[in-house]
């Protein structure tokens, strides 16, 4: 597998959970970018997340290469399994998340469902 160079620009606090997504978006962990954090949200997440500095369209676009860039990126990230699950929580519609698309999150949200209906049965 060959590995192109990338460019990343680095702008401030850009992550994809401070994104103004496709709809009225608020990051579990702030009020808006650079707001006040939110009592009781787990600032572990915000604090480890390897998307800190990455450009924060790059979590939200439709092109093929930058989601599997962002992808790539989620998988070195210390705090992906609670990243994930946060956002399998707030079910987030638009993005990747933990690193998982937002249709690759509805399937493993499909999977667990049956798994918990195997289980009930
Ligand atoms: S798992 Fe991905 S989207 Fe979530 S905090 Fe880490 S790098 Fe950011």
């Amino acid at each position: 597998m060959t590995v192109r160079p990338v460019t990343i620009r680095v702008v401030g606090s850009s992550r994809p959970h401070l994104r103004q997504a496709k709809r009225p978006y608020v990051y579990p962990n702030r009020r808006g970018p650079g707001g006040p954090p939110v009592p009781g949200a787990d600032p572990n997440v915000e604090a480890g997340a390897a998307c800190a500095d990455v450009e924060t369209e790059l979590f939200f676009t439709d092109r093929p290469a930058d989601i599997e860039l962002a992808k790539s990126i989620c998988e070195s990230c210390p705090v992906r399994a609670a990243c994930l699950e946060r956002a399998l929580d707030n079910n987030e519609q638009f993005g990747v998340f933990g690193g998982l698309t937002a249709n690759q999150r509805r399937a493993l949200r499909r999977k667990r469902a049956r798994q918990v209906g195997g289980e009930a049965a």
